[in-house]
């Protein structure tokens, strides 16, 4: 079917980024929910028109690794819609606050890495895309436990645009040294992008603080961090816990951490290398053997969103 924006209830707001706004809508025809992006940055007609035109790849982007999704239409007003399958959960971002201690349990940790890892692989095996902008807002969980991508860099031209809209704005900390850098830059970039992440969810304090970005939060600040990335050694899961009693890590979780955050992206390992270590931190996902405890968790936290965000 085609999408249309006469067909569309919106019931309610879910968010928004740099670009844009998130919307949880209703599609009439089908009575099937969804989630709705829509980007506001000013663009030539030609531009948005390959953008759309660029999205289309995404109906053939079919994992249970990533957002499902609907369709893409320009909107009167100038503004490009993106409609995909609505996540119960919602983002990582806002999970985190609902976990006890404000972590997420090793076992969620395990599943959470294997599916970013699966889908990642996916996305450049079959389609030669890199994701460019792993961040916990851009990955979501269902009421099942389920772990999937979303906002990856399919649209040359949107890529592009949105870059425009993002630098200087801190979402520019879980970048790459060697994108940072402006050296070519491929699937490992996302590596480490992941690997950030998960330090982040497994103390509960983002990495690169707001504060370190400078007082001020400005241009010097984002800038000066990003010289840090590139110059310090990398951050660990032990080394940097803000104001937080030092607690003990799994060594395999700080390994497998570790080895995601390597600087030179000719020894750090891809998605698809990380999948193959059978007796690493990923050991058993594949088997199922955290399964019954990621659903249950998953069962506690829909719960807790339902509460926080009176959502049905
Ligand atoms: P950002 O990713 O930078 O936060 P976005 O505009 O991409 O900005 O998304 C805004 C918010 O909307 C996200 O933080 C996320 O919580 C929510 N969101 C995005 N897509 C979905 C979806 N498919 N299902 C549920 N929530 C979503
Ligand atoms: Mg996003």
């Amino acid at each position: 079917f085609t999408l249309n924006n006469d067909d569309l209830v919106t019931l309610k707001n879910l968010g928004s980024g740099n670009s844009g706004t998130v919307c949880k809508i209703l599609h009439v025809p089908t009575q099937k929910t969804m989630a709705k992006k829509t980007i506001h940055i000013d663009l030539k007609t030609v531009i948005q028109t390959q953008i759309i035109r660029e999205l289309r790849i995404l109906h053939e982007c079919q994992s249970p690794y990533i957002i499902e999704f609907y369709g893409a239409f320009l909107n009167t007003n100038n503004t490009i819609v993106i409609c995909m399958e609505y996540c119960n959960c919602g983002s990582l971002d806002k999970i985190l606050p609902l976990c006890d201690d404000k972590q997420f349990p090793l076992y969620v940790l395990k599943k959470l890495a294997y599916s970013i890892l699966s889908g990642l692989s996916y996305l450049y095996t079959t389609h030669k895309i890199i994701h460019r902008d792993i961040k916990p807002s851009n990955v979501l969980m269902t009421h099942k436990g389920e772990f999937k991508l979303c906002d990856f860099g399919v649209s040359r031209e949107l890529t592009n645009s949105l870059a425009m809209a993002d630098t200087f704005v801190g979402t520019s900390t879980y970048m790459s040294p060697e994108r940072i850098q402006g050296l070519n830059y491929g699937v490992k970039s996302d590596v480490w992008s992941m690997g950030l992440m998960l330090i982040e969810l497994a103390n509960g304090v983002p990495v690169w603080s707001d504060d370190e970005a400078g007082q001020t939060g400005g241009p010097e600040g984002i800038l000066d961090l990003l010289q840090r990335i590139v110059n310090e050694t990398p951050p660990t899961l032990t080394g940097k816990i803000n104001n937080i009693t030092k607690q003990k890590f799994d060594p395999l979780l700080c390994q497998f951490i570790d080895s995601s955050l390597i600087k030179d992206d000719s020894l750090r390992k891809s998605p698809r290398e990380l999948l193959d270590d059978k007796d690493g931190f990923l050991k058993g996902v594949e088997e199922g053997v955290f399964e019954k405890d990621v659903k249950s968790w998953a069962k506690k936290i829909r719960k807790l969103h339902k509460e926080k965000t009176e959502d049905k």
